[in-house]
């Protein structure tokens, strides 16, 4: 009995046991970190056995432990530099390069399997291509992403003339290519043209099928290319008939395609609709309207009156609490009012700020109970008889516009009924705009007062006067 080979075979599993445990932990904020951290220990655990495993035979250890040291490191000050709110940027290169690589793998397969044996069945051929194509597909799908997040292209569609048919045509290049290529298995040539034109088409495809998707769609996008990523991984783990990257690939892909789906659900859109069908944000009349109207100017004083005088205050962090980093902030804050004996509760929208969690993940951080947050679902009857709302960086996920306005690109996205409460309380710096790039009637209502300039100091500023009305 081989002993090396159950050893390798007992540790590759208990890694990918580990990646399925993982996966659960991560499904909840409370069991989140754990779960980051049997990631972790599964995925060194799988490093150690082929690190072993490879030098054993090409004896080439150093480069290994070398690159090895370099990724590290590389991994450990992104992680330092990387603020919260660049998180969907990170996950986009993240995906982009696993795309990327799985790519390779296919390519490398391929060649290989042709120069040892001078000709590739059609059945490996069929899923290396495949892979080639949604690796590529997925790097440069994710490195448009990235630059519509990171705001160094404009972030909403763009859709230039004979756009559908360029990206039909592209398609149909790339299943001929696949085709032709399987008649000639064992045409090294043709095989080599064959790889360049899916590459080029591929990472040309990619570009054409995320440039026009804006606005708030694109964590959807970030969320779908992740599960290309993932899918491209698992077919590359076939054509090296590698059973970790298969099952690595598959669960990173199906989650991927769930998570999607559930943010299509937040947004009340389709996926198909989301990919491909790019719309023309056209501003109404109304919403010309809206920019002509006055918001009122509420100073730190007025707040601290108007929350003294509540029963029932309700907490909308948005965006704009992750750029300030008010996090722990609105704790104090609520913690102040708790003690005046005022109900105070967090209303969570499923995307607000700019990745699935990302409000969790900063209310976690201050320590805010999990009792006081409330989904969607749960606060939106609950705003009817609140007194006060403070909204905190948010503006797409309360614009009512989304319930009204067919022309909007928000519409039909469930929201945060805010502008159903008794008063309201903006923080915001100026006249931005949201995610979508609309502005939002709920600032111009008679009951909303703005607090203008960075959240973190303004409550800083509020919570100074509470303290000053309740010592009087
Ligand atoms: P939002 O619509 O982007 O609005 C953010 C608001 O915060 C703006 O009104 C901005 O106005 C204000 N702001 C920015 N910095 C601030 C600061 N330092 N202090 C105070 N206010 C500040 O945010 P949201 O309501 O959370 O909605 C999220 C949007 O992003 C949705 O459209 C969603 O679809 C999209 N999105 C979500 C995800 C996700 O997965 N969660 C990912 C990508 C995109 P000023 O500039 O005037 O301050």
């Amino acid at each position: 009995m081989n002993y090396e080979f159950l050893i390798k075979e007992l540790f590759l599993m208990t890694g990918s046991i580990g990646f399925i445990f993982c996966l659960n932990l991560l499904s909840s904020p409370k069991t989140a970190k754990k779960g980051n951290i049997l990631g972790m220990l599964s995925m060194c655990v799988i490093i150690i056995v082929y690190v072993y495993e490879i030098s054993n035979c090409v004896k080439k250890t150093e480069i290994l432990l070398i690159l090895l040291f370099l990724s590290t490191f590389i991994g450990l000050l992104t992680s330092k530099k990387i603020k919260m709110t660049e998180m969907p940027q990170l996950v986009a290169v993240f995906n982009g390069l696993g795309g990327l690589s799985s790519t390779f793998v296919s390519i490398v397969e391929i060649l290989n399997t042709i120069k040892k044996e001078g000709v590739i069945n059609n059945y490996e051929l069929l899923i290396a291509m495949s892979g080639i194509m949604i690796g590529a597909i997925t790097f440069t799908g994710s490195f448009v992403a990235y630059l519509k997040l990171q705001e160094l292209i404009s972030s909403s569609c763009i859709i230039f003339y004979g756009h559908k048919t360029i990206t039909t045509f592209t398609i149909l290049i790339l299943l001929l290519t696949v085709i032709f290529c399987n008649y000639n298995n064992s045409n090294i040539e043709i095989i080599n043209i064959c790889l360049f034109f899916s590459l080029f088409f591929s990472f040309f495809l990619g570009i054409l099928l995320v440039i026009p998707i804006g606005g708030a769609d694109m964590p959807v996008v970030i969320s779908l290319l992740n599960s290309y990523s993932g899918i491209a991984a698992c077919l590359a783990g076939f054509v090296i008939n590698n059973k970790v990257l298969i099952i690595s690939g598959s669960l990173v892909g199906a989650s991927g395609i769930i998570l999607t789906k559930l943010m299509c659900q937040a947004m009340n859109r389709s996926i198909i609709n989301v990919t491909f069908g790019a719309f023309y944000i056209k501003v109404s009349d109304s919403l010309k309207q809206i920019k002509e109207n006055y918001a009122r100017e509420y100073l730190p004083v007025d707040a601290a009156i108007l929350l003294n005088n509540s029963n029932k205050v309700i907490i909308v962090p948005g965006y704009g609490l992750a750029v300030s980093q008010a996090q722990h902030n609105i704790k104090e804050i609520s913690n102040i009012l708790k003690e005046n004996n005022i109900n105070v509760k967090y209303a969570i929208h499923p995307v607000a700020g700019r990745m699935p969690g990302h409000m969790n993940v900063l209310l976690a951080e201050a320590d805010v109970s999990y009792e006081d947050l409330l989904d969607l679902e749960q606060v939106n009857q609950e705003f009817e008889d609140t007194d006060t709302v403070l909204i905190v960086g948010a503006n797409d996920v309360v614009n009512p516009l989304a319930r009204t306005e067919k022309t909007s690109p928000i519409y039909g996205m469930p929201i945060l009924n805010a502008d159903k409460s008794k008063n309201i309380i903006v923080f915001k710096r100026g006249k931005g705009k949201g995610f979508s790039g609309i502005d939002n009637p709920l600032f111009y209502m008679e009951k909303t007062g703005t607090i203008y300039g960075d959240a973190k100091k303004s409550i800083v500023n509020l919570i100074n006067e509470i303290k000053a009305l309740n010592n009087k």
